[in-house]
């Protein structure tokens, strides 16, 4: 009896354990692809998201960055000397790929970094910097969206002047233009549309969309601007004619152009956080004088908004000047407007 009872344990133990591998093996062979595939679908959609994008209107000025940035190493023309500022402002941030920008944002301030760089940090208020201060110039493109509100609350709040390159919108959106310049920020033009096949169709088109926006704030704030910011930069290449036709219209109207040596790739990819956004800024901006920042007021970068106060005192607390652009604002181009033939 007690043999059986042996020899039958020992069966079951043996059934208890086949028992259990093909349990665990079909768990395994099981969970295991459906994880997989629930984990690639995720990588897929995201994917997918950022390749539409990436192929619609707004993302081609990040597309563009790379490129220009290629386009400028590779630029023959490097010769005059607006255009020698550009170069190196623009290749300055391409050679950012140093770590320590990681500590800057870890905490709200910044004042107990703890490696020793922050000999600036402390000057809230003077400017005994053996160094000349460096400048960051923050721009919004793309407004005025359901945002433009708040991020211009943001900016009055810190006393902070940006600049925004706007386009045309309708009645709904004329108090951010006419808040834009009455509380002392930089109004720019980015086109009325924004469409690269209607703007960049011919120059006529072109000059039409600038003259439409332009005539828009006049009407709405009673001045005129004479900045603008290509759609994609001037270094895009979704323009069918080449770029200098464009530059040859802006020249010719006394508008000057500007483009980006630092961004925060709030257009690039949804699910960047406010912090990695500002620490984006921060590898860009460390390596120029002047930095033209790009960023964008649209219904699509909330996070760009919830991310402005942690950037400004960011920025404040490492020593960077801010300011909106103005005539002393270096021409930052990807494409120098000298590069049109008088
Ligand atoms: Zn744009």
């Amino acid at each position: 009896m007690a043999k059986m009872t042996r020899a039958q344990l020992a069966q079951r133990r043996r059934i208890e354990l086949y028992k259990k591998i093909i349990i665990y093996g079909f768990l395994v062979l099981t969970i295991l692809p459906i994880f997989t595939s629930m984990f690639l679908f995720y990588k897929v959609n995201q994917l997918e998201e950022r390749l539409e994008y990436a192929l619609s209107e707004d993302g081609g000025d990040y597309l563009t960055l790379r490129q220009s940035r290629e386009a400028l190493r590779n630029n023959p023309n490097a010769n005059s000397e607006r255009f020698a500022t550009s170069v190196k402002s623009v290749l300055g941030a391409t050679n950012t790929k140093g770590g320590k920008a990681d500590n800057t944002v870890d905490g709200e301030q910044t004042t107990q970094d703890a490696d020793g760089k922050e000999q600036s940090s402390t000057n809230a208020g003077n400017e005994t910097d053996s160094k000349e201060t460096k400048r960051v110039y923050l721009t919004f493109d793309d407004g005025p969206s359901i945002y433009t509100g708040q991020i211009l609350d943001v900016l009055a709040a810190n006393n902070v002047k940006a600049t925004f390159f706007v386009i045309g919108r309708d009645e709904e959106y004329y108090d951010y233009y006419k808040r834009i310049v009455d509380e002392g920020h930089t109004l720019g033009m980015h086109s009325y549309s924004h469409v690269y096949q209607d703007l960049y169709a011919s120059v006529e088109s072109f000059g039409d969309e600038i003259e439409k926006l332009n005539d828009l704030l006049y009407k709405v704030t009673g001045t005129k601007s004479s900045i603008f910011r290509f759609p994609g930069g001037s270094s895009n290449n979704v323009a069918p004619l080449p770029i200098q036709d464009y530059i040859a219209y802006l020249n010719e109207h006394n508008i000057n152009y500007y483009d980006w040596n630092a961004l925060n790739g709030d257009a690039v990819t949804s699910g960047l956080s406010p912090e990695q956004l500002v620490n984006n800024i921060m590898n860009d901006v460390e390596n120029n004088q002047d930095s033209i920042v790009l960023m964008h007021d649209l219904q699509t970068t909330h996070t760009t908004v919830e991310s402005l106060q942690l950037l400004i005192d960011t920025l404040k607390s490492e020593g960077y000047e801010i300011l909106p652009i103005d005539a002393d604002t270096p021409l930052i181009q990807h494409v120098s407007c000298n590069s049109v033939e008088e």
